[in-house]
């Protein structure tokens, strides 16, 4: 099956795309690299032993994507291009709804042009907001804090008004937890540009020695230990999720909507204390305030996925960290020499 993975070049795209030419599907890659190295493209086939074709177009210019959709026979389209970064959306929203929902509109034109009907979109759990129950379930209420959180319900309502005009369309909401960890080669991870904002790669760049300390955002939320609880889940257990919901929708399940986590949240300090044991490193921190628009804790129910697609997370925290871990101690510098 030939699959658009837009993004492809990310951190989350890189890895499907492996997990995706594994299971034997035809890949066509299209991004602009706007946060992300050509690199990885080669990366992709020294770990698949297959090459993915390759387009570096902005996914907003029509005219040039035309040309993608004309020359392969699409069948199945994976959505994850999109800037991504809570900060940055606050600062420059424009930029964030003219990438996020435009990318979005113009596969959607070209679907219906060139009678493409599969479409897996990458959302987020930040359309939670400060969710009223614990697990999580899909059928929560949803509402969002910021720009980037915004752009993610607007497409996911998009898709809805879009499914309901057209059902002939099959359509699987992925609503990821807080991704970690990389591939087990460790020539691929990921690598966010100046400071990061999650907390692995800040972790893992405290580990390498490029920042001094970790600063914890709070330690009087009513969690375990009074730091915020997050449902962690590695990026590869991700990649085989997306691979499943393609599975799902050849089944013409109409839309769909899929928690992907593991189900179990662990607290900040409980995950420096796991990375440390998986690095043999002493990850030094300071609590500070709590950072604005954070949440105590959110973590998924997935039993969902695990139900309607036979997926489920594999991978625990331990081997996250590990893998975390061996791609951020190989490439200090990421994909840069
Ligand atoms: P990433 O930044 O590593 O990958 C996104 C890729 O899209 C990048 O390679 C970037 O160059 C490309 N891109 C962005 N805008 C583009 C455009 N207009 N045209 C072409 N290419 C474009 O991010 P990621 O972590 O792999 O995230 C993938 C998706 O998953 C995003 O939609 C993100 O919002 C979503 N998501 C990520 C997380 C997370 O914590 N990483 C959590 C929930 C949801
Ligand atoms: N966090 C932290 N220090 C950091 C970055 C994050 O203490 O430098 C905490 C944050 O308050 C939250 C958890 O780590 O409780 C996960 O934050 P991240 O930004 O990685 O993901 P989010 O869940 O906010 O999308």
């Amino acid at each position: 099956m030939a699959v658009l993975v837009t993004g492809g070049a990310g951190y989350i795209g890189s890895h499907t795309s492996i997990e995706l030419l594994e299971a034997g599907h035809e890949v066509i890659i299209v991004d602009n690299l706007c946060n992300s190295d050509k690199i990885v493209l080669e990366r992709i086939k020294e770990l698949s032993g297959k090459s993915p074709k390759f387009y570096e177009i902005d996914i907003t210019d029509k005219e040039k994507m035309e040309v993608v959709f004309k020359e392969n026979k699409i069948n199945s389209i994976i959505h994850f291009a999109a800037l991504k970064a809570v900060g940055e959306s606050v600062a420059m929203p424009v930029e964030y709804y003219s990438n996020n929902l435009i990318s979005t509109l113009v596969l959607f034109e070209l679907m219906k042009k060139y009678n493409v009907k599969n479409f897996v979109f990458s959302s987020s759990a930040t359309v939670y907001g400060d969710p009223e129950k614990l697990p999580i379930l899909e059928d929560s209420s949803l509402s969002v804090t910021n720009p980037y959180g915004r752009t993610k319900l607007m497409i996911e309502d998009m898709l809805r008004d879009i499914y309901y005009a057209d059902n002939s369309l099959n359509i699987a909401i992925l609503r990821y937890f807080n991704p970690i960890g990389a591939h087990k080669s460790g020539i691929i991870g990921e690598e966010p540009n100046g400071i990061p904002n999650n907390i692995m790669p800040y972790i893992t760049k405290v580990a390498v020695g490029q920042l001094p300390h970790l600063n914890v955002f709070g330690d009087d939320y009513n969690t375990v230990d009074g730091t915020g609880v997050r449902d962690y889940i590695h990026v590869l257990d991700l990649a085989h999720g997306h691979v499943k919901a393609l599975e799902k929708l050849s089944e013409n399940p109409g839309i769909v909507t899929y928690n992907l986590g593991t189900g179990r949240g662990y607290s900040v300090l409980e995950l420096v204390k796991a990375f440390s044991k998986a690095s043999g490193k002493e990850i030094p921190y300071k609590i500070t305030d709590r950072r604005p628009g954070d949440i105590a804790s959110c973590y998924s129910d997935p039993t969902k996925a695990e139900k309607e697609l036979g997926w489920k997370a594999k991978y625990g925290i331990d081997e996250m960290c590990e893998d975390s871990w061996r791609w951020q101690s190989q490439n200090p510098n990421g994909y840069k020499k």
